[in-house]
């Protein structure tokens, strides 16, 4: 595969950079054939100034040209305040066109019986969007800025890592091998209290980039501190659905607020990438007034409900104790589940439950490690396949994990099943394959995400195939789901971009972010620790 060559200089794109001054106007669509609306009176009238118009156009753009490129022979410590001076590449605009050739395609999954496979194929990238993919010899003709040669390689859709709380990271291994609980009370919360801006946005810059190293394109998350969240999303090119976690013990409800000003904030923020949820953080954790507050501003802004759903059997047990219901049939009664709901975990569910939740069209996150690390449980998922449910795959966050890598629940989530039912078919590759992907991306609302098809928005990964662990390959969708690692993905692009290739961050310096997030949970641990020794 050809190196990033003309890569973007990681540091142009931090903070304002580039992005804020050379942001285009979305483009008005015409139909084909259609005119450009001219402005009323006679016919004519206004030529002189049109024409001054693309004289003007013209010679900018001449401008550009001539500087275009210039930005990479200034020397790097140079590089961002050159970037306030020079003209977008065709990176940053946005506008580049990829051919990937000589590519083993994977268009991807949805009700597919088997993972479908397409030798000696092209893809073909123009802007944001997936202009073909399909065998190489059918083609059409495509001018392409750069051409990546992908021998060797596997083409399929980004990963969708359905459940996490990216921040996290900082608290790796942060109270391993307690139950949820105790896990929640004594190791985590007393530590997120101590939590601020800069900590976060570490976490955070961390997150994405273990993410991207592993092939994962868009996630959909639920934390603290989320306009942090956003910036990192939006300066790395991540694509994410965001909601500030919203907990309610007094009926005060005023943890919504701050999830309304990010939704008015920042949903379809930074080209679409970033969307908006509602996220009230369980049933346990909150009031029924906050529910029926939160299924309000659904209603409001059209967006929808992330939440923890029957994690453990503490959660089950609570909510029958509380409410006289399960916690699905409690979030049926308040009437969420009109709405588009995200329920992470549905580990403890009755078989009216499993029926509630496939009727109601409710995405389920599963999340097998964090599942089991806590001791939480094995959540029903070929019961909930067999019932129509739509499942996604999530890591939830690095601390009850430990990492970002939805690799390991690919495998695991047949794995779990096949060990749990004594049924080796109970749950397939494909069904596998499309909760890591196609499922995810539709349940955050995306209606062209998720597949490698023309139209459809360009998250894609390139899978190197050449390592001993996949050979030899007799059978692909098997070592696909049961024998790849994160570490084979060579290259991630999300909405048409390369972020991450061989080893290489285009927006992200590597160095930069793992010692702010060393020195920042560092910071983190030693407030938390000074706090409690003065109590
Ligand atoms: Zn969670």
């Amino acid at each position: 595969m050809s190196k990033a060559g003309s890569g973007v200089p990681f540091c142009v794109s931090k903070k304002s950079g580039y992005a804020g001054l050379f942001r285009q106007e979305p483009k008005k669509c015409l139909r084909p054939g259609a005119q450009t609306p001219r402005p009323p009176g006679k016919a004519g009238q206004y030529d002189f100034i049109l024409e001054g118009l693309r004289a003007l156009q013209a010679s900018r753009n001449e401008y550009f040209d001539s500087l275009r490129g210039a930005a990479f022979a200034v020397p790097f410590s140079n590089a961002e305040s050159y970037a306030i001076m020079r003209p977008p590449t065709k990176e940053e605009d946005g506008s580049m066109r990829i051919r990937i050739t000589n590519v083993l395609l994977m268009p991807g999954v949805t009700n597919e019986a088997h993972i479908p496979f397409i030798p000696d194929a092209e893809v073909l990238v123009d802007g944001s969007r997936i202009a073909y993919a399909g065998p190489r010899c059918e083609a059409p003709s495509f001018e392409a800025d750069e051409v990546i040669d992908g021998e060797g390689m596997l083409a399929m859709p980004g990963l969708c890592n359905m459940h996490t709380h990216t921040p996290m990271t900082l608290l790796r291994s942060i109270g391993s091998d307690l139950t949820l609980d105790r896990w929640l009370n004594e190791a985590i919360f007393p530590v997120e209290k101590h939590l601020t801006d800069e900590a976060v946005r570490a976490g955070s810059d961390l997150g994405i980039m273990e993410m991207l190293r592993f092939g994962t394109t868009s996630f959909n998350d639920m934390y603290m501190h989320m306009d942090m969240e956003a910036e990192a999303v939006r300066d790395s090119g991540m694509r994410a659905l965001l909601g500030h976690g919203v907990v309610d013990f007094d009926e005060s409800c005023a943890d919504l607020a701050p999830n309304i000003a990010l939704i008015e904030k920042w949903n379809h923020a930074a080209d679409d990438r970033i969307r908006v949820s509602l996220a009230p953080h369980s049933e346990g954790a909150t009031t029924e007034k906050l529910l029926l507050k939160v299924r309000e501003a659904a209603e409001t802004y059209r967006v929808p409900i992330h939440i923890h759903v029957s994690e453990t059997k503490l959660d089950f047990d609570g909510s029958l104790q509380r409410r006289g219901l399960t916690p699905p049939q409690y979030l049926e009664k308040l009437g969420l589940m009109e709405h588009s709901v995200l329920a992470a975990h549905c580990v403890w569910l009755t078989d009216e439950d499993i029926e509630l939740l496939a009727r109601r069209g409710v995405t389920v996150l599963h999340n097998p490690i964090s599942n089991l690390k806590l001791a939480s449980g094995i959540a029903p998922v070929a019961r909930m396949l067999k019932a129509g449910c739509r499942i996604t795959l999530g890591t939830d966050g690095v601390a009850s994990n430990n990492n970002l890598n939805l690799w390991e629940e690919i495998k695991l989530m047949p794995m779990l099943q096949k060990g749990n039912t004594l049924d080796p078919t109970v749950v397939s590759p494909a069904q596998t394959i499309a909760a890591a992907t196609s499922a995810g991306a539709k349940a955050m609302g995306y209606e062209y995400l998720g597949l490698l098809k023309p139209g459809y928005l360009a998250d894609l990964i390139l899978l190197d195939l050449s390592g001993a662990h996949m050979c030899p390959c007799n059978d692909l969708e098997s070592n696909l789901v049961y024998s790849a690692q994160g570490s084979d993905v060579a290259l991630t692009m999300v909405n048409g971009k390369v972020l991450y290739r061989d080893g290489e961050y285009i927006t992200l310096d590597p160095r930069l972010v793992l010692e702010r997030a060393k020195k920042q949970a560092e910071a983190l641990l030693d407030r938390a620790a000074r706090a409690a020794a003065a109590k």
